[in-house]
């Protein structure tokens, strides 16, 4: 339990808030105690400072550029059954799909040519997707497969890291069970075709997947592996992520942090969480050195456990957001298409993300997540559809080169950090994507400053 103690000598008769926004204004992050106060905020005026000072620490670190993201979610089958979640497998109340590797292919070179920086490929834990292309994937020879898995282990062994390696030892018999690897070589040549075709980036969010393959998808030109808790409150996990193991889903991300790709961590708002226990996965997505992190508000679905969950309200998704800005300073932060729709988009950069994900193009029949089928065939979740928005916000789509740019600083201060087990306080990383940006400067000037009681405040706008 984190206590905000107003009488902590530390902050005297100051006024926390002021103290901690200047703090975060000069260059630090807000500690536990500080977070948990952010989070706790309630006054409209003190939230609308604290998403000011957000904005400006984006600014700092990214400029007015925004990355966006092409989502395709390839198959809607899934052999788990999240409470949260419309694809459980106990939900028969919907229409499911699978989409042919070409039908992938072939959307993903439609979103490159719309402009997105990245393409996330997205499926449920559907194994039968692995299962009907094993024949066409027979290349993928035993042999082959016996020389990553070793190559892979050996790199494992070598490491001093032996608890993940037994955790992810035990992670791969339980997931492949009777399952051949060579149906996951489907996805992982998928990866790279749509790497070669379009050029971009892939962010792989496929559930927990054979760790054997992260290095495969990695070379195959995947950047990203998202794969998210939701909740980093164990009892809470055991609710909402039916007969799924907690540690084993944590683990995979370490362990493709070790082969190399970038991970992204979310969370789930307002599904039984507290403030606690979001200062608490906060701090877990720093201590796993999270590249992307996300927070998205729960969206009650039908013919679920948790279709009569009253609403929730989404302005606890958006401070999440701002917080998290003040702690991931140079970190991607998404704004997601998902809640909202268009109209949800401006209040989440606003917030101060700095990725807008989930467009989705029109005419694929292609489901979102959280709401599956909001703004998609109206042609309102495409790059074309935000640019009003985001000129709204003072902001514009960045270019390729400046993602990849992005990417390849990350991958290096990623290298040259501490080991993953490390208490986060030890982290001190430093924008080296500042540099891109020679009008701003890691610690602008004082005139940044931020007071609460009336004085005008020199931040971003708006
Ligand atoms: S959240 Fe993912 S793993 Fe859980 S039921 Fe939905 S698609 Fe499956």
């Amino acid at each position: 339990m984190f206590q905000v103690e107003y009488s902590d000598p530390r902050y005297k008769a100051r006024d926390m808030l002021e103290l901690i926004l200047n703090k975060i204004m000069s260059g630090k992050t807000p500690d536990m105690i500080e977070t948990t106060f952010l989070l706790s905020l309630k006054k409209q005026e003190e939230i609308q400072l604290l998403k000011r000072v957000a904005r400006t620490i984006r600014k700092r670190h990214f400029g007015n550029k925004v990355f966006m993201y092409g989502f395709i979610y390839f198959s809607t089958h899934c052999r788990n059954n999240c409470t949260f979640c419309h694809f459980r497998k106990s939900n028969k109340g919907l229409v499911r799909y699978r989409k042919t590797p070409e039908e992938v292919i072939e959307t993903a070179c439609h979103m490159a040519d719309s402009g997105v920086h990245l393409i996330d490929l997205t499926m449920g834990e559907d194994l039968k997707f692995y299962s009907q292309h094993e024949n066409i994937n027979n290349d993928l020879h035993e042999n082959t497969y016996k020389h990553l898995h070793e190559n892979t282990y050996k790199h494992l062994h070598e490491s001093t890291n032996k608890h993940l390696h037994e955790a992810m030892n035990k992670h791969h018999h339980e997931w492949m069970g009777n399952q051949q690897p060579d149906g996951m070589k489907t996805v992982v040549d998928m990866v790279s075709s749509i790497h070669a075709k379009t050029g971009l980036p892939v962010m792989i969010s496929l559930g927990k997947i054979p760790v054997e393959l992260m290095s495969d998808f990695k070379n195959a030109g995947a950047a990203f592996y998202a794969c998210y808790q939701e909740t980093h409150n164990r009892s809470l996990f055991e609710k909402i992520r039916k007969d799924q193991d907690y540690d084993e889903r944590y683990n995979s991300k370490l362990y493709a942090k070790k082969a190399g790709l970038l991970i992204e961590e979310g969370l789930l708002s307002g599904i039984g969480d507290t403030i606690d226990d979001t200062v608490n996965s906060l701090f877990e997505m720093k201590s796993m050195d999270a590249d992307q992190t996300r927070s998205m508000t729960f969206i009650p679905q039908n013919g679920t456990p948790l279709e009569r969950h009253p609403y929730v309200d989404p302005q606890k998704e958006l401070l999440t957001i701002s917080v998290m800005r003040t702690l991931f300073p140079d970190r991607l932060i998404p704004a997601s298409l998902d809640i909202d729709g268009l109209s949800g988009l401006r209040q989440r950069l606003n917030a101060g993300a700095n990725v807008v994900t989930s467009l989705v193009p029109p005419g694929k029949g292609l489901a979102g997540v959280a709401h599956s089928s909001l703004d998609i065939e109206d042609a309102r979740r495409t790059p074309e559809s935000i640019l009003p928005v985001l000129e709204e916000c003072s902001l514009v789509p960045a270019s390729c080169d400046d993602f990849n740019h992005w990417i390849s600083m990350r991958k290096l201060s990623s290298c040259i950090t501490k080991p993953l087990n490390d208490s986060p306080k030890k982290y001190n990383k430093t924008s080296l994507y500042v540099e891109n940006y020679p009008t701003l400067s890691a610690h602008q000037n004082d005139a940044d400053l931020f007071t609460v009681n009336g004085h005008a405040c020199h931040s971003a706008t708006p």
